[in-house]
């Protein structure tokens, strides 16, 4: 099944939100072993959102929206869908009698348009919330065999319909469901196209793995995804292959993890030293320190440190003569080891 996912929202094309949905709801696919391809982001504009809807059936058969679904007149999702389709939108009773109930309880008025949260497709299926009050709604489209989904914009609201009914619905009807395994490998000292230069032939050998190689700030870091029939559940492959990784560029491994850093690896390799660190900064005002106490446990190695930022501060607390600094400057290699004794 190849999923196209749209999200709805004036707010996220201006860059105003950040598209964490679109994160979201592609994670909680691909952990059922649907694949993705494109994605589109598209405002609160009726013909726009008919327009993404008509791109994205020329290429997935699951197409999900997701924002756009509330009570204001800017929430156009469903009925841009619904026009798009050619097809009836109606109130869900169950979902109708919530909204209800839910604005008695809170002794609040309903509005004439709270009705549109209850909207789903005459011949479609409704996915019941009460974690909000708009329902999702999905529509099969036989001819075609294309399911359409309309999902929440607020993440709270999302999250708990894919995990309670999205996600499952949708693994019902996939005969095989797939898994994902993922291993995460970081490596430091060593630069992106090297990597790929290093790996090329393990790369090569192991196609059926996905691996993608990417450059964080501090590191490297390699994420090798194996997709895998649930029922056979055997990962012998991206085992091997990241063994040999690991082994091919045994120099800069740091770890394995997508909380590993140089941070971590630093603070944990001193550990297993029995060493400690203290730090004297000066240009990086304290950063250094502040990154590496945020590793947990980090204090079973630093001790503290100095911030000492004017050359007088380093005369004052570190008591480096004044006379090397005269004939250096602070900027050598000579003060700075000065610093460090
Ligand atoms: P509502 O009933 O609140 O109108 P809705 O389904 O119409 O729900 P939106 O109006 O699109 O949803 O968004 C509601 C909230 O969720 C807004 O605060 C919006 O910024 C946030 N939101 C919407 N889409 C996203 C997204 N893709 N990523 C993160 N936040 C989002």
């Amino acid at each position: 099944m190849n999923l196209e996912i749209i999200t709805v929202g004036t707010e996220l094309v201006q860059g105003q939100t950040i598209n964490t949905n679109a994160a979201l709801l592609a994670k909680a696919f691909a952990s059922i072993g649907v694949s993705s391809y494109n994605q589109q982001v598209v405002d609160d504009n009726q013909k726009r959102i008919e327009e993404s809807i008509s791109i994205a059936a020329t290429r997935a058969d699951l197409i999900v929206l997701a924002g756009g679904i509330g009570p204001t007149h800017d929430d156009l999702t469903k009925e841009s869908l619904a026009h798009y389709l050619g097809q009836e939108l109606v109130i869900d009773s169950q979902q109708w009698q919530y909204i209800q109930d839910y604005f008695i309880k809170q002794d609040r008025q309903l509005s004439p348009l709270d009705y549109k949260q209850a909207l789903t497709f005459r011949e479609g299926y409704c996915f019941n919330t009460e974690d909000g009050l708009a329902c999702g709604s999905l529509y099969f489209d036989a001819d075609a065999n294309q399911y359409y989904i309309c999902l929440p914009g607020p993440p709270n609201e999302l999250k708990a319909m894919l995990n309670k009914e999205v996600v499952p619905y949708f693994e019902q009807k996939i005969d095989q469901p797939l898994a994902t395994e993922t291993i995460c490998l970081n490596f430091y000292g060593i630069g992106e196209s090297q990597v790929a230069n290093l790996l090329e032939p393990i790369i090569q050998k192991a196609r059926e793995l996905d691996i993608a190689i990417y450059a964080k700030p501090r590191h490297i870091r390699l994420v090798l995804s194996q997709k895998q029939s649930k029922i056979v559940d055997n990962y012998q492959l991206l085992d091997e292959t990241s063994h040999q990784i690991i082994d091919q560029l045994k120099d800069y491994y740091i770890g394995e993890g997508r909380e590993h850093t140089i941070e971590a690896y630093l603070i944990n390799r001193l550990k297993q030293l029995k060493l400690t660190l203290s730090g004297a900064e000066s240009l990086t005002g304290g950063k250094m320190l502040s990154r590496l106490t945020q590793v947990p446990s980090a204090s079973a190695v630093i001790k503290g440190g100095f911030v000492v930022y004017q050359a007088q501060a380093k005369v004052d607390l570190l008591s480096i003569d004044p006379e090397l600094i005269e004939k250096y400057s602070v900027y050598s290699e000579q003060c700075a080891c000065a610093m460090a004794e």
